[in-house]
């Protein structure tokens, strides 16, 4: 059975994640800014013996160290960079938020990179390791629309990130893919989104699980298509 590391795995896909990780008996390492406002994520943990609750702001370097230390002994079949964040309320190009645009890529960019870094002797030790970001549709170079300039160019960025670890991580048999989740209803999607939580995670899971070196550095779709760079 696999063990899976979800990063923001307090609400929304991530904790839909570990949810359905859980159920299917696979060891699940959940992360999350504060646990101890982690209502449903403890909630899963108190029930779930195969699930653990551990704190990582994903942007903090020493906090991702910890965690690596904590976890040093671990295989990792599967590593979910899910946290992410919008980037700001004022992204146009009349009035923008610098600082939050700065955060975006702190959080959307660098710390997947970051976390694949610290976690590579994990997955190493796994027979498939794939390690999976959450990307977006919106940083698509293929699809042009308007604003949300922070939100998109993080997006861009992971994946052009992604692409290149795929190359350099191949040799250690690691699985580098960023993926878009959809449209998903949740606090970042919004309720007008076109598909639940629970679709969207279980699409993921079946792509995840169905991911081999072939598939390394390409942008996936949650429901297993291939989606344009
Ligand atoms: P939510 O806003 O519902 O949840 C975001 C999660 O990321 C929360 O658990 C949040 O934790 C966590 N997070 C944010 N910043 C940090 C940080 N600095 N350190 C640790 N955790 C952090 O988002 P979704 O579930 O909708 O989205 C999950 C991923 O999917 C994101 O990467 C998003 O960009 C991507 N995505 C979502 C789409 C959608 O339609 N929903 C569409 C395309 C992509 P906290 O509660 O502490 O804030």
């Amino acid at each position: 059975m696999d063990s899976v590391l979800i990063t923001g795995a307090n609400r929304g896909i991530g904790l839909e994640l570990a949810k359905r990780y859980a159920a299917s008996g696979a060891r699940v390492f959940a992360t999350c800014r504060i646990p101890q406002q982690a209502q449903a994520l403890r909630a899963l943990a108190a029930d779930a013996a195969n699930v653990s609750v551990h704190a990582l702001e994903v942007t903090d370097g020493a906090a991702v160290d910890a965690l690596r230390a904590e976890l040093a002994d671990v295989s990792l079949d599967v590593l979910i960079n899910n946290a992410g964040i919008m980037g700001g309320e004022r992204q146009g190009v009349s009035d923008m938020d610098y600082a939050a645009w700065a955060e975006a890529f702190a959080v959307n960019t660098m710390a997947p990179f970051r976390l694949l870094a610290a976690l590579r002797g994990n997955l190493q030790r796994a027979s498939r390791p794939r390690a999976v970001t959450l990307s977006s549709q919106m940083g698509s170079l293929a699809r042009k629309s308007a604003g949300a300039h922070a939100y998109r160019s993080s997006k861009a960025a992971v994946n052009k990130v992604m692409q290149v670890l795929a190359l350099e991580l191949q040799a250690d048999g690691i699985i580098v893919c960023p993926v878009h989740p959809g449209w998903v209803r949740t606090d970042m999607g919004g309720q007008s989104a076109s598909i639940s939580v629970e679709e969207s995670a279980q699409g993921l899971i079946d792509l995840i699980d169905g991911l081999e070196m072939a598939h390394s550095g390409r942008f996936w779709t949650w429901d297993g298509t291939e989606h344009p760079w």
